[in-house]
């Protein structure tokens, strides 16, 4: 079964977009880059559910596990879907089509949800839609829930996008027309500090436990090399490296030195990559001339980012959008809402395509 075709006409997407307005879309998304295992239901923008399983089996090991991950994606996907589709209320024969995430991620862990979406499609005799999980990040600002208001960005804004492999400043320009203007060169804030948590002996994510930590410390009681680069590229590799050094030389002295200071070193390494965020970001808003602005992926959570920019925005006049904290790490809702403005341009997928695992907005 196809539901690729040639593309439509102007004139026949506009006819479809009328007729959307007065029907009710239900997309189901379903997400496995990582280690989350998600689905969620979606109608015309409203969520309708969402469910996800989290995998603790990494928790010891100190990173993911690509092997282990796509074991408890194999082992989560069905009672997550089941799950998805009841609490929404809705019958599954009333799923309009599928979006599932097609990269960038861990190879084996997108073959899960990827597979799944496909067979599913095939039995439920409904249209797929390859969503590009970036994007799916960005649009989580658009999921309206039941009784809530949420504001939505107005186009084109400019959305700091900073997860554990990401970090990126994107023009977003529609919903369907995205432009990484500035990304890393090397390795992703979030990357960075999970890895000086991991050097410090703190668990895994490491995000979350710097944050708490952070919120104790002094935030200039140590100062780690900043990146030059050009541009609104990023840089935090040489962060890192600075970061292990200073460490190596002050437990040299003192063998307890991070536990004595593990409060001070947390506040300013989260300090350092707000900081190097913060610089860009603000350079783009400026040469751009853009005040809408949004941040999300995992690393948005962080209450040190969060404040920097609100302070931004109070400076600056920005209109800022900072995601609901269940939709600033993976979910299938922002994977749900980036089918659905999909779907409402007719761009199915092929249920040929293989996932991805590199970063692109190609595709
Ligand atoms: P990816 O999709 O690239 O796997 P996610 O969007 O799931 O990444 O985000 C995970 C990253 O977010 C991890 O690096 C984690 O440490 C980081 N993170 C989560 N919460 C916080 C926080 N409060 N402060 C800083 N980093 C955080
Ligand atoms: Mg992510």
């Amino acid at each position: 079964m196809r539901f690729v075709q040639e593309p439509f006409s102007d004139e026949n997407l506009a006819f479809f977009r009328e007729m959307d307005k007065t029907k009710k879309t239900v997309i189901l998304g379903i997400e496995s880059s990582c280690d989350d295992t998600s689905a969620a239901v979606i109608c015309n923008g409203l969520l309708l559910s969402n469910v996800t399983a989290t995998q603790y089996v990494h928790e010891k090991y100190g990173g993911v596990v690509p092997e282990m991950a796509s074991r408890a994606h194999e082992q989560n996907i069905i009672p997550v879907v089941h799950e998805a589709i009841a609490a929404s209320g809705i019958d599954k024969n009333a799923i309009d089509a599928i979006a599932f995430t097609r990269g960038p991620g861990l190879m084996g862990s997108l073959l899960v949800g990827t597979s799944f979406a496909k067979g599913l499609s095939l039995s439920l005799g409904v249209p797929l839609i390859d969503v590009n999980h970036l994007q799916g990040h960005i649009l989580a600002h658009f999921i309206d829930e039941p009784d809530t208001d949420t504001p939505h960005p107005k186009f084109p804004f400019l959305c700091l996008l900073v997860s554990g492999g990401n970090s990126q400043i994107v023009l977003v320009k529609a919903y369907n027309d995205m432009e990484i203007i500035g990304q890393t060169i090397d390795d992703a804030a979030g990357e960075a500090i999970d890895k000086c948590a991991k050097v410090m002996g703190l668990g895994y994510p490491g995000g979350p436990i710097i944050d708490k930590l952070a919120r104790q410390g002094n935030p200039e009681a140590f100062v780690f090399s900043k990146p030059n680069i050009a541009g609104y590229n990023y840089s935090f590799s040489g962060l890192k490296t600075s970061f292990l050094y200073t460490l190596r030389d002050l437990t040299k002295e003192n063998p307890c030195f991070i536990e004595e200071h593990k409060a001070d070193l947390a506040a300013s390494i989260e300090y350092s990559v707000v900081s190097i965020l913060m610089k860009k970001l603000k350079k783009a808003a400026k040469d751009l001339g853009i005040k809408e602005i949004a941040i999300a992926g995992g690393v948005s959570a962080n209450n040190g980012l969060r404040a920097a920019c609100r302070e931004a925005a109070a400076k600056y006049h920005w209109n800022l959008y900072i995601p609901k904290f269940s939709y600033t790490t993976d979910n299938a809702a922002m994977i749900a809402m980036a089918g659905y403005y999909k779907y409402l341009d007719r761009a199915f997928c092929d249920i040929s395509l293989p996932p991805y695992s590199k970063v692109t907005f190609d595709r």
